[in-house]
């Protein structure tokens, strides 16, 4: 084993090259800044009108993009709260049992309280060595942060960071923005674009530059269009990247569908209910992280099947009793309780005997 002193040394180099990807999307942005607005708009539009355009439009998606490129790099990855941590003397319990069946009634004994639903692929809690915590549901654990993430989604290397519950609608921000920006660019360059093959354009350094925007602009866009489809298709399943691989298993079984309740409350879990704060960066999402709504079937709520896609009545009845009365703690889901049109604090919960397609996340 490596010394103490050694490996600190490695991981500080490890934690320096991990920036490089971050550092090449910066540079990319601050060359495309000054060819665009320097070389290309200042240089050689001549038409004023067009100018003043271009360059307000510009600086306004500019804004937008670097600012949730930001806020997705340096918004801290949330961690499941210390409900979930083994107390001291479960730590010593679970050490002194040696039997994986002990330990897991030990487990199970504690999961009693919390509002944990999925389980591994053989029935187990799922619990993190690492951490000495029981995982709560949609929670992975990042080899690259060495920590739980809450709804972890995947690790970014583009933003150095987890892309999970604290950052995913800055991420799909990100994701829209940067693709706006890409396609303003290559939309607005082609007509110089075409200039430059046409031999139109003055015989200045500002004719490269239009010349690789409109490559790099073009590229980036089919690439960020792909990975913004992707997405979008996940936010409308309720869906991370991890359970677009590996389906999550409940306890009644596996369910790629399990928190899925329908496209637009599934887009509002992400960009929460109020309109204005949708395209910006500002945190928005409902709920905890720590828990999740979930309608634990194996039909597809959109699927006209299902009795909410099937029946108004009973998916205007659904609308107010989705959400649990209480997730976790009602301070910790200030967002989801807030929001009289998703919670009755008081209204008796549809239970599977009454309505055997729903059934929510309320402890027996
Ligand atoms: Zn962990
Ligand atoms: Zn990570």
């Amino acid at each position: 084993m490596a010394p103490s002193g050694s490996r600190s040394i490695k991981k500080g180099c490890q934690r320096v090259l991990y920036w490089i990807p971050v550092l090449f999307i910066a540079l990319i942005v601050a060359w495309s800044y000054y060819a665009y607005v320097l070389q290309l708009c200042i240089e050689s539009i001549e038409d004023t009108g067009e100018k003043v355009i271009y360059l307000l439009v510009y600086h306004v998606i500019f804004i937008m993009f670097v600012w949730a490129y930001w806020q997705t790099i340096f918004t801290r990855p949330m961690n499941p709260l210390k409900e979930f941590h083994l107390s001291y003397s479960d730590k010593e319990l679970l050490e002194r049992e040696d039997r994986g069946e002990s330990q897991q009634e030990i487990l199970r004994r504690i999961a009693k309280d919390l509002p944990i639903y999925t389980r591994t692929n053989s029935g187990a809690i799922r619990f993190c060595d690492r951490c000495q915590l029981l995982k709560p549901d949609r929670c992975h654990h990042c080899s690259v942060c060495d920590k739980c993430i809450l709804k972890m989604d995947h690790h970014c290397p583009w933003v150095n960071n987890c892309v999970g519950f604290s950052n995913y609608k800055f991420f799909m921000l990100f994701l829209a923005y940067s693709l706006l920006y890409c396609l303003f660019i290559t939309a607005t360059d082609l007509q110089y674009f075409i200039k430059f093959w046409t031999n139109s354009l003055p015989d200045t350094q500002a004719k490269f530059h239009i010349l690789f925007l409109f490559f790099s602009a073009s590229m980036f866009s089919v690439s960020l269009a792909s990975l913004f489809i992707y997405h979008c298709w996940l936010v409308c399943k309720n869906r991370s990247t991890l359970e677009a691989v590996r389906s999550p298993v409940f306890r009644h079984g596996i369910d790629k569908n399990g928190f899925s309740l329908g496209c637009s409350k599934n887009f509002r879990q992400v960009f929460g209910d109020e309109l204005k704060y949708w395209p910006i960066p500002v945190f928005s999402s409902l709920g905890d992280g720590c828990s999740f709504p979930t309608c634990l079937v194996n039909l597809d709520p959109e699927q006209p099947s299902s009795p909410m896609g099937s029946n108004p009545a009973s998916k205007g009845a659904a609308e107010g009793r989705q959400f649990p009365t209480k997730p976790l703690r009602e301070s910790q889901s200030r967002l989801l309780t807030s929001t009289p049109s998703w919670t009755e604090s008081d209204s008796p919960l549809l239970l599977p005997s009454s309505n055997p397609s729903l059934y929510f996340l309320q402890k027996p």
